[in-house]
């Protein structure tokens, strides 16, 4: 592959993830949809309210701090319990 089409290649995957990032820090309150009953290595969530993706260990760090602040695990996935990784 030529040199300039790894570097476009390279300066795309650097804009999604600013873009992303830029979603996941603005977002007031991430949401997250059932996970089901099946764990996925490397599962990523799409918020719902911000469209912002986060690994799975990620959003479940989100989800105990909203819980350790007085919030509900539902609100934020709602099948959530804690015997899935
Ligand atoms: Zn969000």
């Amino acid at each position: 592959m030529p040199s300039a089409a790894r570097g476009w290649i390279v300066g795309e995957i650097l804009a999604q993830v600013q873009a992303n990032r830029e979603r996941v820090t603005g977002c007031a309150k991430h949401q997250f949809p059932k996970r089901g009953n099946t764990y996925v290595l490397g599962q990523k969530l799409t918020c719902v309210n911000c469209g912002g993706v986060m690994s799975l260990p990620d959003a479940a760090s989100y989800l105990r701090g909203y819980v350790a602040h007085g919030g509900d695990a539902s609100d934020i996935i709602p099948d959530w319990t804690e015997t899935k990784p």
